[in-house]
């Protein structure tokens, strides 16, 4: 799976680390996303998926 985040969009909300601590962080001086993993393995696929529909900036895209 390959994701990608958009840091423009992104609000800072954290609701992606909520649903997907191993993939996303917020940056400790500005709270925007940070991707921990750019392909996580398929098991993280539902996770990141949640954090994805959820993300209130739709800043999180799945790309495969
Ligand atoms: S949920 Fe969306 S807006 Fe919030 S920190 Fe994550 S990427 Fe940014």
């Amino acid at each position: 799976m390959k994701i990608n985040v958009d840091r423009e969009r992104c609000v800072g909300a954290g609701q992606c680390v909520l649903a997907a601590a191993d993939v996303f962080e917020q940056n400790h001086e500005d709270g925007l996303v940070e991707l921990l993993q750019p392909e996580p393995p398929e098991n993280l696929r539902a996770s990141v998926s949640e954090a994805e529909l959820i993300c209130p900036s739709g800043a999180i895209e799945i790309q495969s």
